[in-house]
Order: structure tokens, then sequence, then C-alpha cells
């Protein structure tokens, strides 16, 4: 049976936290695996530079805090504990995001490295292209956020994964995957050639609307481990008032044998109810959601709210599909190219790009 543990802790206190992360890992024998290995690597979410009041985009600091003192007190040599992400889009520079995520800060005081998967060449791993950091073959301890999320409607542990692909694959991706239930399969692609360790979900702070780096905080008290990212995903997708079936990623787990859908909670149960993304509140079958008339209808494109625009193109220069073009000074979405990956959303520093409900969801059909 797929454990999940799970604690109910209302504010980022290191002590509370250590405490339940130490006994999920003693539980699960964690700290002699990890010790038999050459190196840890911890994989946050860090989407982007967190500021003063949006602290709640990335893995807080204090997490994964706690889980390298705990690494140090259990005799893992600080040489080989390595803190790594690659944020999405091309142009996102990696040094401030550790910086401003305070990643830097950890990895000076306790003599870690850091890793920018975003630069590193790609190695292929069960036809997956991810960055070449992982042929080292390290421990992977999966340190993720919960947020809403416009095109999987949660992200968690499993879409956490994705950080661990060079930019150029991951905006390639994007293109080539471009449907919810698409991308979702490569999700379970990926986790099935990375296979983390031990997957652990920063709930304590949330975001919740057009997550995963538009929308508005949510305080959600809540924090989980499991060895099975999957059974750790649909426990708070459940307890966050998603149906079953509802989180593709977790459908295309069971598919690909990575979780039998079935798991057991130790520790507090929890309910919350998030406010959805504005997109992705309906399914149709792939064959009709995939031809070109129906994506037109059933699609929420980017709109660009010129008004806030400070032109600084960033939206435009990352745009894996090439679909933004300059229309009186201002960038613009061609809708015939766009592929709603939601990239140019993620990227905007100045929030100027919204959702615009698609024909469906207007006409009020869906
Ligand atoms: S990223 Fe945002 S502010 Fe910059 S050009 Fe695009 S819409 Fe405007
Ligand atoms: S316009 Fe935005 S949503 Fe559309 S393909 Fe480009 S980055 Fe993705």
């Amino acid at each position: 049976m797929n454990l999940v543990y799970a604690k109910k802790i209302s504010a980022y206190d290191v002590r509370q936290i250590s405490d339940f992360i130490d006994m999920v890992f003693r539980k699960e024998n964690v700290y002699a695996e990890a010790s038999k290995r050459s190196s840890v690597l911890l994989k946050p979410n860090l989407l982007s530079k967190p500021t003063k009041d949006c602290d709640f985009v990335t893995t807080n600091r204090v997490v994964v805090e706690a889980v390298v003192m705990l690494l140090l007190e259990n005799k893992i040599e600080p040489s080989r504990i390595v803190i790594g992400d690659g944020a999405s889009a091309i142009n996102k520079n990696m040094d401030a995001i550790f910086y401003e995520s305070g990643m830097t800060s950890i990895a000076d005081r306790f003599s870690l490295s850091l890793v920018n998967f975003n630069v590193l060449p790609y190695t292929e791993k069960m036809g997956i292209k991810l960055s070449n950091y992982l042929d080292s073959d390290p421990y992977i301890i999966n340190l993720a956020k919960l947020k809403t999320h416009m095109l999987t409607k949660l992200t968690l542990s499993v879409k956490n994964l994705y950080g661990l692909l060079p930019s150029a694959v991951k905006l390639s991706y994007h293109s080539q995957f471009n449907t919810e239930d698409s991308f979702c399969r490569l999700l379970s692609k990926i986790y099935k050639a990375v296979m983390p360790a031990v997957n652990i979900v920063d709930g304590i702070v949330s975001m919740e609307g057009n997550g995963p780096g538009s929308g508005e905080k949510k305080d959600v008290g809540i924090i989980a481990c499991s060895r099975n990212g999957f059974a750790l995903d649909s426990f708070i997708g459940d307890s966050c008032g998603f149906k079953k079936g509802e989180l593709l990623f977790v459908k295309h787990g069971i598919i690909d044998n990575l979780f039998d859908g079935k798991y057991a909670l130790v520790g507090d149960n929890f309910s919350c109810s998030l406010k959805k993304p504005t997109r992705n509140a309906f399914t149709l079958p792939l064959t009709l959601a995939d031809s070109r008339f129906a994506r037109h209808l059933l699609t929420s494109y980017p709109l660009i709210i010129n008004d806030t625009c400070r032109k600084c193109m960033k939206c435009m220069s990352m745009c894996p599909e090439g679909a933004i073009t300059l229309k009186e000074g201002y960038p613009f979405v061609r809708k015939r190219e766009c592929v709603a990956c939601y990239c140019c959303v993620e990227v905007c520093p100045y929030k100027s790009i919204k959702t615009k409900k698609s024909f469906l969801e207007k006409v009020k059909i869906v």
C-alpha cells in the first residue's frame, strides 16, 4: 500500500517541519538509503523570484533548510548534497531565482552546490530528454509546492519534475504535448524516467486561481510526503475537492503502472477548497479536443493587457511557438500558432497576461 504522511502545520516553523520530515525519513529508511549514494539532489519548485508579497510561488526555504539540516545531522556530507532546479523559461535568471528564493544562502551556509538544469545538455532516458546531471544517478528528494496550474489543474510532486529538463527541451515539449492529456501523459513518463526516492509537498502556504505564477495566496496549512508521487498528489487532489480522474497526470500514472490508485493516510486529513484556474473546467473526448476547430472553441487563449504591459518583450522571446507578434507596439497573441502552454503568462513580470474565456465558456455551453 502507498503510504502518504501528512501533518497540519499553519506556519513555516522549522522545528515542526523538521520533526515531521524526520519521522517520515526514519520510517522510510531515507537516511540509510541516501548515505549509500554518491549524491543527494533536492529539487524544489523555484518557478520564479519570490517577492515579499509573493512568497507562495516557490517551495519555502524553511522546508528546504529543514531537509538539509536533517541530512547533515544524519551524516550525509555537504559535498554530496545538491540543490537544483530549472525554471521554465529560457530567459529566466536562475542565479537571481536561487538568490531570492533563499537557496543561495542555504547553499553558502552549509557548503552545498547549486545546479541550474536549464543550461545543461540533455541526456536521453526511457525516451525522455532530461538534464545530463541525472547521469550521475543522484538520490532525488522531490520538494514540490502545492499550487493550482492552468494546464494541469494542480502542480504538485509529479509536475515538479518537469524542472529537471533543460530549458530548450521544456519549450519543445510544450509544443509537442500541447493538450492537457498529452502533457500529463508526458509528466508520467518523466516520473518513470526519474523515479524520485521520496516526495514532499509544501502546502503550508499555497496558490489558488491562475497558478502556477499568477494566482493568489492561499493558506492551506498542510505538509505531506510519500514515496509515491502519484499517491501523494492524489491525496492532495482528493483533499482539495478534485474528482477522481480529474487530475490527468494521476490517471496516466495509473495507466503506466506507477500507481494502483490507492493510498493509506498516516497522520492528518485536511480539506480545502481552491479557486480553480479559469480554464480546463471541462473535458471532451480527446479526438474532439485534438481537432483544430474544437481546440479553437475550447481554448482559453492568453490576452495581453496593454494598460499594464511594460513592453519588456519577455513573453515574445520565450514563446515556444513564436505565436506572439507586435501589434501597434504591444505584444499580440496569434491564436492560430498558440498552443495554450501559458509559458507567457508565467513569465510576464507585470501580470499583464490574463487568460480569455474560451468561446464555449462565454456562451455558457460548458
Ligand atoms: S512579458 Fe508582460 S509586460 Fe512584458 S511585454 Fe509581455 S505582456 Fe508586456
Ligand atoms: S502565446 Fe503564450 S500560451 Fe500561446 S504558445 Fe506562446 S507562450 Fe504558449
